[in-house]
């Protein structure tokens, strides 16, 4: 059990954490960082308990794998006593905001993966807590660590990435930065040095990096890549990595029953529309992994959650039953494919109700569409580019603009000022044309 950490002090920032509530339309935001995505059954009934005793009782999963509560109100001491109680806290108070290290929802379990990542992340997450100086990394600083899984998030970019791949019988770890593991790799190390590459990217970036340079894109926007790496070189064993590059991941892997590298094992993904729960829904969840899973749940960047360690004769219930709870275990259906971000009923700066606008696209699509619904142009649902994205205008109205590997931001503006009405037919209309891609 963690003891509330009141004697160090919060950093300054604008983003959530578990310790420091930040307001908003709809009241406080609550950010609960999750070591790789995981939160065990018992605490996430914490979390069901104390969004409902201390706040509105919204629970969002985040695209960073981690959990939001919604809607505190005057007892945030008392919410921030019961998360931590539960032992959902940090280190210490100022190691919270670094916590940001992404695994793959199935780390240890993947079929495909060619190490369990959770040792390493173990290692990592407790170095970012207690060495001093990465505190003074911003709070979006972050890293990614795969191992080859077939479930990973691919997209979004990270300050740092690692890649698990096999060369000459020896699992590697490539690396990159800023940027996502289906780039290029920046160059490679032995599995046994991955932390000390972390350390040392880190600590080299916080040597080089001006106070405004907050990211690692910032800093490589006037210091060279070449420069960085020669450094790193001196603190690190690195090779280069000619011939490999990471395969893109399946955008379908962490909804529905999937088979684990233990064959007579599943996890069960789910998604709870558009990212949010209600505490009946998330106890719910946890209860059902403590009778049918391994008693705990993984978060992904999908805004989804997995059952891990599902007996296959139990996969039928377990997907019934999380239905019945209002989560989405089919992939076809529309609504799995919509994110969309708080919108104007509870983010002073959206335009318009994004949350109810997805959910009447949903209605309209004939099929599913990856499509990102964002309030405005901090585009807080997606870390990366949405096939799809309407951006609000006004209350019901979008911009639509299409995903495009040569411009930043949306892609291609194709229409303004559109209904969502509209958008399902024009929509609807380039599904079927043989143009579209
Ligand atoms: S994208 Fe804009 S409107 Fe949506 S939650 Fe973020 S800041 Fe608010």
């Amino acid at each position: 059990m963690n003891e509330r950490p009141l004697s160090t002090a919060l950093r300054p920032s604008a983003c959530p954490g578990l310790l420091r509530i930040v307001p908003a339309l709809d009241g406080g935001i609550c950010r609960i960082k999750l070591n790789g995505g995981s939160i065990s059954s018992v605490q996430a009934e914490a979390v069901a308990d104390a969004a409902e005793r201390f706040a509105s009782g919204v629970i969002e999963a985040t695209n960073r794998a981690n959990l939001q509560v919604r809607g505190i109100g005057g007892e945030q001491a008392a919410l921030i006593d019961n998360l931590l109680a539960a032992g959902l806290g940090p280190q210490t108070a100022a190691g919270d905001d670094v916590r940001n290290l992404m695994l793959s929802p199935s780390a240890g379990i993947d079929q495909q993966m060619l190490f369990d990542t959770r040792p390493l992340a173990g290692q990592i997450l407790a170095t970012l807590q207690s060495h001093e100086a990465f505190h003074d990394l911003s709070a979006k600083f972050a890293v990614q660590l795969d191992a080859g899984e077939a479930l990973a998030m691919l997209e979004h970019p990270h300050d740092l990435w690692l890649s698990a791949f096999e060369r000459n019988g020896e699992c590697r770890l490539a690396f990159g930065l800023a940027g996502c593991p289906t780039d290029l790799p920046a160059g490679s190390v032995a599995l046994v040095d991955g932390h000390a590459l972390i350390v040392a990217v880190l600590e080299l970036f916080l040597e080089l990096a001006r106070p405004e340079q907050t990211r690692m894109r910032h800093l490589l926007t006037e210091y060279p890549v070449e420069d960085f790496l020669a450094r790193l070189a001196e603190r690190v064993p690195m090779q280069a990595v000619a011939d490999w590059r990471r395969e893109s991941g399946s955008d379908a892997l962490h909804i529905g029953a999937h088979f684990q590298a233990d064959a007579d094992l599943v996890y069960v993904g789910a998604l709870p529309p558009l990212g949010r729960l209600d505490p009946v829904m998330l106890r719910g969840a946890a209860r059902l992994a403590h009778e049918l899973g391994d008693a705990s749940l993984r978060f992904t960047p999908w805004q989804s959650l997995l059952l891990p360690n599902v007996r296959n004769e139990n996969t039928a219930e377990v997907i019934e039953r999380m239905e019945q709870l209002g989560f989405l275990c089919q992939p076809g259906q529309p609504l799995s494919r919509l994110i969309a971000c708080t919108g104007s009923n509870g983010c002073a700066k959206g335009l318009a109700d994004t949350k109810g606008d997805a959910r009447q696209l949903a209605t309209l699509l004939p099929q599913s569409l990856n499509v990102h619904v964002s309030g405005c142009l901090r585009s807080c649902a997606a870390a990366h580019t949405a096939p799809v994205t309407l951006l609000a205008v006004a209350p019901g109205h979008y911009d639509l603009y299409f995903r495009d590997a040569a411009l930043p931001g949306f892609g291609v503006l194709h229409a303004h000022n559109l209904t969502i009405e509209a958008v399902a037919t024009l929509l609807d209309a380039r599904s079927r044309s043989p143009l579209d891609a």
